[in-house]
């Protein structure tokens, strides 16, 4: 991660993600299995799909998780900066996930 704002914007979304963060790829947890991670993903953990580029591999493939196929870029989660994207999401995991994976 870098803490340098940037984005490829598209004309249709208002918002973008910040191609390069993966904040939202490792701070929150994924509760249901998906390809390659039987047991989802505990918070914190870095997907097994998230490159060195932290860009996701399945993006656009049927076996991405489907918690990532919802999930949309906005600025309340997303912050400035892939640093700022961390503790939001970090934060928003704490307050929203009363369960722990195995
Ligand atoms: S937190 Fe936002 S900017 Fe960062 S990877 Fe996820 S959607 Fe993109
Ligand atoms: S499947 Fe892709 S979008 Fe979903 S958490 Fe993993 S790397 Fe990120």
């Amino acid at each position: 991660m870098t803490d340098v704002p940037r984005r490829e914007r598209n004309p249709l979304e208002p918002f973008a993600c910040r191609i390069g963060c993966g904040a939202c790829c490792i701070a929150p947890s994924i509760t249901t299995p998906f390809a390659g991670m039987p047991n989802g993903k505990r918070a914190g953990e870095r997907c097994a799909h998230l490159d060195d580029g932290n860009r996701c591999r399945l993006f656009g493939l049927p076996e991405r998780a489907r918690f990532c196929v919802e999930l949309r870029p906005e600025p309340a989660m997303c912050g400035t900066t892939d640093t700022e994207a961390m503790v939001i999401l970090t934060r928003l995991e704490a307050a929203t996930s009363p369960r722990t994976l195995p």
